[in-house]
């Protein structure tokens, strides 16, 4: 599945090393901010090159096809690139809401009970805003509203 495959590459970080806190370092110190806003933008940047990518693709394929079978799994191709750019977008304006949160150094706390969500956390998630116990509370909550 070509989606997966484009869904993990986009979501995986890369070009960066955990976090070492020194000894006395408080919780988003300068440092750990700017280790984040690197992560970031890294990510931001990776997203942006495929979005990119997509389009000079569509535009170089678009009407390449004289076969209707041909044509329509390409519109069916497009469509799911579509729908995955329209995720990549999401996720940029998510990005930027973020970095914006670590600008105004209220990065790092849950939004819902403001305990510190954790570097490790949030280097795999950097735009988490929720800890671990109120995500999950969240994700039970959404599964029953869905059902
Ligand atoms: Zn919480």
């Amino acid at each position: 599945m070509p989606t997966n495959e484009n869904q993990q590459k986009s979501s995986s970080l890369r070009g960066f090393e955990p976090y070492v806190t020194s000894k006395g370092e408080e919780y988003m110190s300068e440092n750990m901010r700017k280790h984040f806003t690197f992560i970031l933008n890294n990510w931001k940047q990776a997203l942006m090159q495929e979005v990119d990518r997509t389009v000079d693709h569509m535009k170089d394929e678009a009407a390449n096809f004289p076969d209707p079978a041909d044509r329509a799994s390409q519109e069916e191709e497009f469509s799911l690139e579509l729908r995955a750019r329209d995720r990549e977008r999401k996720l940029i304006k998510k990005i930027d809401k973020t970095l914006q949160l670590i600008e105004d150094e209220e990065y790092g706390w849950c939004e819902s009970c403001g305990v510190e969500i954790g570097v490790k956390r949030l280097e795999a998630r950097p735009t988490a805003d929720l800890c671990i116990d109120c995500k999950t509370l969240a994700e039970i909550k959404e599964k029953q509203v869905g059902k």
